[in-house]
């Protein structure tokens, strides 16, 4: 970012390196497959461990690649991976064993069990926008299911790339996880390499192109992408409440949030109550002076601050209001809290994702009305209800489509492990977190073991009418 921090230079991997370390994890992923869960768990205590020891130089990285407030790191980077390896540690024998399986009738003398294998080399690509929860996260899941894992952080959280490197290289051999630094060039030559599963996480574009590449070697895809999460509230919330858990989830890490709530319909009768509530929280959250209060991050960089002041002009040139906010320092990538209204729906704030501090905000009398603008859009990574109404609660969920939904608040369903997590359609493919996580990263092997003789034995060529009529009476009666 544009502050006094130097910035790192830009760093890739050559693909000679790629190739090496690929391939050793290639010759070593039947040992660390074939690990017990005992093993495994012995794996993130090690990695619990490291990031505890390295939280104080967690925080620091993160305020250098964009201020980040350390108690918003604990918070949203640490915790995430701390809790995602306790549910991990008590739950992987569950998860490892699959369990049996009904087996029918007709196969009588046999048995079905689901065996979860690793996939077996495994590519985690990450954002910048939650370095560390969104690297560590998804390789909690990895080792889980026993694969060996290669990490591609972000370019753009330089400091925070650097320090995973160095953690993961302290912990771990590279022959079983390896983090490799770099951009687009360094992503794209990865992307060559036959990996059994890839697990990206950013924006819908790049996701294509990552299918695309993974379609070459039918490599697996988990896709946690993002895109336009939108917020009702509706004529019997509290809005009070609603407008403090909602300016929390616009603003916290600068809005840069893929479930942050992106655009809002409030209720005409509450709509005046709304913004005068969520310009209250603004100020207690941020104080009015949002530049000088340290628990406001910052943009991660000029070229996404150009992008959101792009938004915001070109919403202004297309007749919108500033509400709350809307101040600018370029020399320190600061936008500050901002709340508009009369956004004109063509604007770029409400075609693209925004991923910034910028809240538009619009009224409804009819709730069909909003319901049929959403859905006019790609399927959202997160929608969010603010309702005291059972009834029209349901409404809205039965009648939008999205990758998940908080009812009375925002982006909390990512903390709860036993959620699946993730998107649909333009928000994403597969699910994170929890058992979810390690299934991504397994196959569910189907093992069918035959222990005495069985119907199939009497049935096999060449055929006759007795052999027919057995066929027959299998097809009427199992
Ligand atoms: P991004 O897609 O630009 O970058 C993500 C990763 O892909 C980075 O490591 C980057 O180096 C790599 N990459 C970028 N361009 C590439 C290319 N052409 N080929 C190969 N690799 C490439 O995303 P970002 O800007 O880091 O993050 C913001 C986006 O991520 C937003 O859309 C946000 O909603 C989404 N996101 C989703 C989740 C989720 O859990 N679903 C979480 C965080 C962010």
């Amino acid at each position: 970012m544009n502050t006094a921090v130097a910035a790192l230079p830009q760093i890739e991997t050559k693909v000679n390196d790629l190739e090496r370390i690929f391939n050793l994890q290639k010759e070593n992923q039947f040992n660390v497959g074939n690990t017990n869960a005992k093993e495994r768990i012995a794996k993130l205590k090690k990695l619990h461990e490291a990031v505890l020891k390295y939280r104080p130089q967690i925080k620091e990285a993160l305020y250098k690649d964009y201020r980040k407030h350390p108690s918003e790191v604990d918070l949203t980077e640490i915790y995430p991976v701390t809790s995602e390896i306790k549910d991990a540690k008590k739950n992987i024998r569950r998860w490892m064993y699959g369990g049996r399986v009904k087996t029918p009738l007709a196969m009588m003398g046999s048995s079905s069990r689901v065996k979860h294998e690793p996939k077996g080399v495994v590519l985690i690509i990450s954002p910048w926008n939650f370095p560390v929860n969104l690297t560590f996260g998804p390789l909690v899941s990895a080792i889980a299911a026993g694969n060996t894992v290669m990490i591609k952080p972000s370019e753009m959280t330089p400091h925070a790339s650097a320090l995973m490197k160095k953690i993961i290289g302290e912990i771990f051999n590279e022959n079983e996880i390896a983090v490799v630094e770099g951009g687009v060039s360094t992503s794209t030559d990865l992307l060559k390499l036959p990996f059994n599963h890839i697990f990206f996480t950013g924006a819908p574009s790049i996701g294509k192109i990552v299918m695309k590449a993974a379609a070459e070697n039918l490599t697996s895809v988990t896709l946690e992408l993002g895109g336009k999460s939108p917020t009702i509230v509706d004529e019997t919330a509290n809005v009070d409440l609603a407008a403090k858990r909602i300016a929390w989830g616009k603003y916290v890490n600068n809005g840069q949030v893929c479930i942050a709530p992106d655009y809002l319909f409030v209720h005409e009768s509450k709509k005046e109550a709304f913004v005068s509530a969520f310009k209250k929280y603004m100020k207690e959250f941020y104080t009015e002076d949002s530049s000088q209060e340290s628990s406001y991050a910052r943009i991660v960089n000029t070229r996404h601050f150009n992008r959101v002041k792009g938004y915001i002009d070109d919403a202004m040139d297309k007749g919108a209001k500033i509400e709350a906010g809307g101040k600018f320092d370029e020399s320190q990538d600061f936008i500050a809290p901002t709340l508009m209204t009369n956004v004109s729906l063509d604007s770029k704030l409400m075609t693209e994702e925004i991923f910034g501090p910028v809240l538009p905000v619009y009224s409804y009398t009819n709730i069909d009305d909003v319901l049929q603008k959403i859905n006019a859009r790609e399927k959202p990574l997160a929608l969010y209800i603010y309702s005291k109404n059972k009834k029209n609660t349901n409404h809205i969920l039965n009648n939008t489509r999205a990758g998940g939904t908080c009812v009375n608040h925002n982006a909390a369903h990512f903390f709860n492990p036993n959620l699946p997590f993730g998107g649909s359609n333009n928000s994403g493919i597969g699910k994170a977190h929890g058992k979810d996580g390690f299934e991504s990263f397994s196959n569910a092997r189907g093992v069918f073991t035959q222990h005495v003789p069985n119907a199939l034995d009497l049935l096999t060529p060449p055929y006759n009418d007795f052999k027919q009529k057995l066929i027959d009476l299998t097809i009427k009666w199992f």
